[in-house]
């Protein structure tokens, strides 16, 4: 339809007693209560509507047996006035469904807000009008509202999903949905219950429905894991921190990654012996705290798919020794998702349950559902005959809520369902380009169901609150992303994705459970923490991303994206900058080398080889040391020389040491990484000799070595990208050794700061420019600098190995880099280039802290085992010999 049309028939419409406000919010539940109350401080005649007959959101609606809260109920709550946390204490840890929703009574009470919500009202469609810059919406229930912004508070698990199963409307007994439960007593006692489905509604609900049906069947499809709540008092170790601290403790939790104020786990995995990481779990275990074990047992639990599977291992355990029988422990038992990557539950005796002889758990992987009956469930196996059949099938979620109050129809006739056809599309994930004065509380793209929604709902509530009242005082009328702003945090969120284990498990973040709903990660994986500081930001940069108009022409726009590094090079940037450290260049050269030296000591020791073992080899002037890192698998191994990094100046095999050994274990082949001697003891051209003299003893001496006998490889970062690149021009010219391929990672291949990415990434991103002239200086003579031995750029390229060349977005050498893999190119050498984007120069040997270097490790390693002849990495024989560590390699390899 025409604009104008849409806009003409909206005024119309408008014009015909609508109810006036400024602002509309959907829902009653958590976000819309607090909504209502900033806004009307702030002077907004604010309408809520819901079509619930009372306050709660998911609260009124979720009153399954056994539901509760589980997220400790001291963190599950309003932080936004003292006076109110004061005023209410909580009985127990997790608070029973009913405690919450008087709860939420009692704060609508207390701050009046009954009389601006109307109740039992659906809206049947909004639509922008244009002309008016205003929302109209219908209703069902009583007059149309006009408002100037519109904003949805309709949570993220409130539209529950369709049984998806046959023959619903021919069963004769009882259906219930756990998240449409009645308001009235539900009658269980004495009669044969089902339920089916195993997410927290179910696992919450069938210990208590177990203990009052006479029969209780449980449809299990996928196992999930879940913990014991160890329901009580809450603790006070828990309460300690609060009553000493309150609003310290709260601000800890805003900027905490999951908006429960306990520091990430430092140690990972590989640092803990086999003893000290069963007693963290078991510590865990006791505390009964879903954020505990999701987080505090190692670092690399949520982030890797090998320290994930030692937990699970434990977990499963912890099954086992549950259910007496073992057939029952195995089909309860995850094999599918790592812990974590689907949302995990809190239970109340819930495996034990399967304990009892009035339990019996049906697997619909072996015998899925073939349909409902008129007397019970008929899977492709048997027929279970019962009174009562419960859904606790989960929700259509993070959209659905949204679509749910639809037609939502924008700027131009734009229709919200065509917008997100192929996924959610937002900024932020607080408004859409094309629906002005449009935004969502807690929506897909934003922290939300990842954290404690208590702390995402009120940072998006104070935020969207704050910019309206902004706009307002600069005379805007209006507020919008642009397309440039969605399309960068569309990709910021995929980079988000790549850090945790979401994106492997079919799940409801992913849209896997609702068939033919577009599947991605649609929550925010950056963390509750940095999520502020980006929104803060956004604000500070001048409302980046949004475009303002107002009346008489008015309008401001700031267009561009707010983040284009990667998550976690964000994150250590921003740690780098707050250390205000002075440039590396000025403690001089030994005062540089032991300031890296003292930094690299604070690192996590790299992940176990087989076999470290250090050694020399002769150089020109003496012995040069080498570390050689064999795998663990038998040998003989192709090998590897490395050189490492730091300006020619700086660096060790130490000081590569994480890299060496991730690449070791990636490609399962000997790395030899050289300490060759450094400026400005041993200038120009000694590097380079040394890269050469070292590559060809490597060759000479491989199978001493335990290495293949053939060609070697090489490979060198930064610096030592450059040697690496520089030996493959000699090892030709000088008639040997072999190399079979050659991995340059941000090499230095050129004397000349003129390109593009010298300019744009000057300073900022840990290698300066003017660390880099520091660097040439030391090293390399003016009148020398076009010599191919340290400007491979400016040498025949021609007949060499092929390449593998890896640039990153954010780092001064990215422009040298990719000439020199186009130069190859042109030569006719095979190359094949990895441009990062959103990586910076150090991005992929800071093995540990910058976890989306993962999948350019992943790449780099299957290069170099192309080069060496090896077949892939999943193709590699070891595989069946170890089912367990399959699955994680598959998930690895997924991951990459
Ligand atoms: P859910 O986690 O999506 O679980 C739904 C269950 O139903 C899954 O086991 C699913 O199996 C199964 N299922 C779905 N469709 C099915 C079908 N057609 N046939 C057979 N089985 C089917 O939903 P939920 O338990 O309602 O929980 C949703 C979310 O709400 C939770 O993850 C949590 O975030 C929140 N929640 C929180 C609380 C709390 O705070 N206390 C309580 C309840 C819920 P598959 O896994 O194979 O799809």
């Amino acid at each position: 339809m025409l604009d104008v049309k849409v806009a003409a028939r909206a005024s119309e419409a408008a014009d015909s007693g609508a109810q006036q406000v400024d602002v509309a919010v959907v829902g009653a539940g958590f976000a819309g209560l607090f909504l209502l109350h900033r806004l009307r401080k702030a002077g907004f005649t604010t309408v809520v509507l819901d079509s619930a007959g009372d306050v709660g959101g998911t609260w009124y609606w979720n009153r399954y047996p056994g539901a509760r809260c589980d997220i400790q109920t001291v963190d599950y709550s309003y932080t936004f006035d003292p006076e109110l946390e004061r005023a209410w204490t909580w009985s127990e840890k997790y608070a029973t469904q009913p405690e919450i929703l008087r709860y939420l009574g009692f704060v609508a009470d207390r701050y009046d807000l009954r009389r601006d919500i109307r109740f039992n009202t659906k809206i049947t469609a909004a639509t922008w009008d244009e002309a008016a810059e205003r929302w109209l919406l219908t209703t069902n229930n009583g007059a149309s509202v006009s408002c100037r912004h519109y904003i949805m508070a309709t949570g993220c698990l409130s539209e529950p999903k369709p049984p998806e199963i046959d023959g619903v409307k021919d069963f004769k007994g009882e259906i219930y949905f756990t998240g449409r439960w009645p308001h009235h007593e539900v009658p269980l006692a004495g009669m044969r219950v089902a339920v089916i489905g195993t997410g927290s509604s179910g696992i919450q609900s069938i210990p208590v429905i177990a203990e009052q049906a006479a029969q209780l069947t449980v449809f299990q499809r996928t196992p999930n894991f879940a913990l014991p709540a160890h329901n009580g008092p809450t603790s006070a170790d828990r309460l300690a921190p609060l009553q000493q601290d309150l609003a310290g403790f709260r601000e800890q939790a805003r900027m905490s990654m999951v908006g429960v104020p306990l520091p990430p786990a430092t140690e990972v995995s590989w640092q803990l012996t086999d003893a000290e990481r069963r007693e963290r779990f078991e510590k865990g275990w006791a505390t009964g705290d879903l954020v505990v074990m999701l987080t505090q047992m190692w670092a690399d639990q949520g982030v890797d798919a090998d320290g994930n599977a030692l937990l699970v291992d434990l977990l499963r355990e912890k099954i086992r020794s549950a259910v007496k029988d073992p057939a029952t422990a195995a089909t309860l038992s995850p094999t599918d998702h790592p812990f974590g990557s689907k949302r995990p539950c809190l239970d109340t005796n819930y495996y034990a349950t399967y304990n009892r002889p009035n339990v019996t758990l049906v697997n619909l992987r072996q015998e899925p559902i073939v349909s409902i009956t008129a007397t019970g469930i008929k899977t492709d196996k048997r027929s279970f005959d019962v009174d009562v059949i419960v859904f606790a099938t989960g929700f259509d979620a993070m959209t659905g809520a949204i679509m749910a109050v639809h037609p939502i129809t924008g700027r131009g006739g734009k229709s919200l369902s065509d917008v997100w056809a192929h996924g959610p599309q937002t900024y932020l994930g607080l408004t859409v380009a094309g629906f002005p004065n449009l935004f969502m509380i807690t929506g897909p793209g934003s922290p939300s169901v990842l954290s404690n929604m208590a702390v995402s709902i009120e940072q998006h509530v104070d935020w969207v609150v704050d910019r309206l009242i902004a706009a307002r005082d600069a005379g805007f009328t209006t507020i919008e992303a642009t397309e440039t702003a969605q399309a960068g945090w569309a990709r910021h969120l995929t980079d988000c994705s790549m850090i945790t284990l979401h994106r492997l498990a079919n799940t409801w973040y992913t849209g896997a459970n609702v068939p033919g709903k577009p599947q991605g990660v649609m929550p925010y994986c950056g963390g509750v923490g940095p999520y502020r500081s980006i929104c803060n930001e956004v604000v500070s940069q001048g409302m980046l991303g949004f475009q303002l108009t107002g009346p008489k022409g008015a309008e401001q726009c700031n267009d561009g994206e707010i983040v284009r590094l990667q998550p976690d090079v964000r994150l250590v940037l921003n740690m780098l900058a707050g250390m205000n450290l002075p440039p590396l260049e000025s403690f001089g050269a030994q005062g540089a080398r032991d300031f890296i030296a003292q930094f690299n000591a604070t690192r996590p020791a790299g992940r176990p080889v087989g076999e470290i073992v250090d050694g020399t080899l002769p150089g020109a002037e003496g012995p040069l040391a080498y570390r050689l890192y064999r795998p663990a698998t038998p040998g003989p191994h192709p090998i590897v020389v490395y050189f490492h990094g730091g300006g020619w100046v700086l660096g060790d095999s130490q000081s590569d040491d994480p890299f060496c050994r991730d690449m070791c274990r990636r490609t399962g082949m000997i790395f030899v990484s050289v300490d060759y001697r450094h400026a400005p003891e041993h200038r120009f051209p000694a590097a380079a000799e040394d890269g050469y003299i070292a590559a060809r003893w490597v060759a000479d001496h491989a199978a001493e070595l335990g290495g293949r006998p053939g060609p070697i490889l090489v490979a060198g970062w930064s610096a030592g990208g450059n040697i690496a690149a520089v030996t493959c021009q000699l090892a030709r010219d000088r008639g040997g050794p072999r190399i079979a391929g050659q991995l340059l990672l941000n090499p230095v291949t050129d004397c000349s700061f003129e390109r593009p990415s010298y300019t744009d990434n000057a300073t900022g991103y840990f290698l300066t420019r003017s660390l880099m002239y520091w660097f040439w200086d030391i090293y390399c003579a003016p009148a020398d600098r076009t010599d191919p031995r340290v400007s491979p750029l400016r040498g025949q390229l021609g007949g060499l190995p092929p390449a593998f060349i890896v640039t990153s977005e954010f780092d001064p050498l990215r422009d040298e880099g990719i000439a020199y893999a186009e130069g190859l190119d042109a030569a006719g050498v095979p190359v094949e280039q990895l441009q990062a984007h959103g990586h910076f120069h150090s991005s992929f040997t800071m093995v540990d802290v910058v976890i989306t270097g993962v999948s350019g490790r992943v790449r780099m390693a299957e290069a170099l085992r192309g080069f060496a002849g090896l077949p892939k990495q999943a193709e590699q024989g070891d595989q069946a010999a170890q089912p367990d560590r399959n699955v994680s390699r598959q998930i690895n390899a997924a991951a990459g």
